[in-house]
C-alpha cells in the first residue's frame, strides 16, 4: 500500500465511474427522494382558472362602492352557471372560480351582508384577491428542472401541475456480501471465536435508506470457492458491496477472487483512519466496493464512498460529500499519515455546531460509534488541533 489516495482523490475516482442509470417512468407515489432525469413540464395552467384568494364577493370593481344584489353563491368546485352581470355580486369561497365579468373579490370582512344583497362601502381595486389563471405556472412550462431531487414540496408541485409520472434514473440494485468464517447471524448461538455479523444489516440499511433496491447475499466463510460463487452473484448488480477480507492477511480473499472474476481494480487503500484498506473497482457497468470488515471502518467507507456513488447512479448531479462546518469541543491529535474521521457528537453552542469525539475511537467499536451523529474530518498532519478550531464534518445520524 505504497501510495494511498487522499479521500478527495479516491472519491473523484469513484464518481468518475458512477454514471446515472437508464431512466424509467415513475408514478408520483413512488417518486419521493428520486432524481429527475429530465425537465418536468406542467400539463395545465396553475391555477387552472382565475380563482378567489378569499371568502367574499366577486364584483366588477367599477360597481363599487355600492349595494349589489347577490346573484349566486360560488363554492370551490361549484362555479357560477353564468357570467356576472353588471351591478351584481356573487358570493365566492376561497378557491372558487371567479365568474366571467368579475374582476375583483371583496373579502367578507369588508362588507355588510343582507339577505339578498351586499353593501360594499369602499371602492374595490381591479384584480384584488383574484388569483390569475396560470399565475403560479403556465401549461408547458418547466415545473422542475432535470437533476432535482423529489422532495415533498416538489411532488406537491408536480401533482398540482397535472404531472402524474416523471422520468427518473432507475433505482440501483445493490448487493451486500459480508465475508468471514467467524460471522454468525444475530439470534444464532455464538461458539468460541465467533461474533455476530453486523455489517450486513448496517450496510443494507444505509443503501436502502439512500434509495437502492438491496439484495443481501448469505455471508460467506473465508474460502475461495464460496467467495467466487457469491461475488459472481454480487457482480450482477449495479453496486456490489462486500465487507471483510480486503486486507493483507492469508484469509483476505476478496480482491484476489474479484481479479479472477474480471474486476478491474481502480484503487486499494485510502489515506484515512478508519477504513484504510478499502478497495474499489469496476466490472462492466458494476461498481465494486470492498469495505474492510471492522464495523466502524465499513461504516466510514460506506458513508464516504458508497453513498455518493449510489447517489450518482440514481441521478444526483452533485453527489459530493455534504461537509458542514463546526468547531472542536476538545483538542484532538492529528495523524501524520492519514486523515482521521472521528465519530463525534454534535450540539449547538452559542449558535455554532460544537463537536465532541465519543470515547472509544477504535475501528471495532461500533457500539461507541453508534452514539455519534457526526464524522469529524481531522486533516492529516503534525501536532494537534486545538479546542475551538473549525473543522468539517459529515452528519451521519
Ligand atoms: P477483516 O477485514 O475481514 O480482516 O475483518 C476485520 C475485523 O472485522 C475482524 O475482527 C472481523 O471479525 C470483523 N468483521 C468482519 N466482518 C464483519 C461483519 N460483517 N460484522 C462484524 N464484524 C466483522
Ligand atoms: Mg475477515
Amino acid at each position: 500500500m505504497a501510495d494511498l489516495l487522499t479521500i478527495e482523490a479516491a472519491l473523484a475516482a469513484v464518481l468518475e465511474r458512477a454514471r446515472p442509470l437508464p431512466s424509467e417512468l415513475v408514478p408520483l407515489e413512488h417518486a419521493a427522494g428520486r432524481f429527475l432525469a429530465e425537465d418536468a413540464r406542467a400539463r395545465v395552467d396553475l391555477p387552472p382558472f382565475a380563482s378567489s384568494a378569499m371568502d367574499g364577493y366577486a364584483v366588477r370593481a367599477a360597481d363599487t362602492p355600492g349595494r349589489l344584489p347577490v346573484a349566486f353563491r360560488i363554492a370551490a368546485g361549484r362555479p357560477a352557471p353564468d357570467e356576472l352581470a353588471a351591478g351584481e355580486a356573487m358570493a365566492i369561497a376561497t378557491g372558487g372560480m371567479v365568474p366571467g365579468g368579475a374582476d375583483a373579490v371583496v373579502p367578507i370582512e369588508y362588507v355588510v351582508e343582507n339577505e339578498n344583497d351586499v353593501e360594499i362601502d369602499a371602492a374595490a381595486e381591479s384584480g384584488r384577491h383574484v388569483r390569475p389563471q396560470g399565475g403560479d405556472i403556465r401549461s408547458g412550462d418547466v415545473v422542475l428542472a432535470a437533476g432535482l431531487r423529489l422532495t415533498p414540496a416538489r411532488l406537491g408541485a408536480l401533482a398540482a401541475a397535472g404531472v402524474g409520472e416523471v422520468r427518473c434514473p432507475r433505482r440501483a440494485r445493490a448487493a451486500v456480501l459480508t465475508t468471514g468464517t467467524e460471522l454468525r447471524a444475530v439470534g444464532e448461538r455464538l461458539e468460541p471465536g465467533q461474533i455476530y455479523e453486523s455489517n450486513g444489516p448496517m450496510l443494507a440499511a444505509l443503501l436502502s435508506g439512500a434509495g437502492a433496491d438491496v439484495e443481501r447475499l448469505t455471508p460467506v466463510a473465508d474460502d475461495p470457492s464460496t467467495h467466487r460463487r457469491a461475488i459472481a452473484r454480487a457482480l450482477e448488480s449495479d453496486l456490489a458491496v462486500t465487507s471483510g477480507g480486503v486486507s493483507v492477511g492469508p484469509h483476505d480473499l476478496v480482491r484476489g477472487v474479484e481479479r479472477e472474476l474480471g474486476v478491474e481494480e481502480v484503487f486499494w487503500g485510502v489515506a484515512m483512519r478508519p477504513g484504510k484498506p478499502l478497495s474499489f473497482g469496476v466490472h462492466g457497468e458494476t461498481l465494486v466496493f470492498g469495505l474492510p470488515g471492522n464495523p466502524v471502518s465499513a461504516l466510514v467507507g460506506a458513508e464516504l464512498f458508497v453513498r455518493p456513488a449510489l447517489q450518482a447512479l440514481q441521478g444526483d448531479p452533485n453527489p459530493a460529500l455534504p461537509w458542514r462546518e463546526g468547531t472542536l469541543a476538545v483538542a484532538v491529535r492529528r495523524n501524520a499519515a492519514r486523515a482521521e474521521l472521528l465519530r463525534s457528537r454534535s450540539s449547538v453552542v452559542d449558535g455554532a455546531v460544537s463537536l465532541e469525539p465519543v470515547s472509544g475511537q477504535e475501528s471495532h467499536m461500533i457500539a461507541r460509534a453508534a452514539t455519534a451523529d457526526a464524522l469529524v474530518h481531522v486533516p492529516r498532519g503534525e501536532g494537534e488541533l486545538a479546542a475551538g478550531e473549525s473543522v468539517r464534518y459529515l452528519a451521519i445520524a
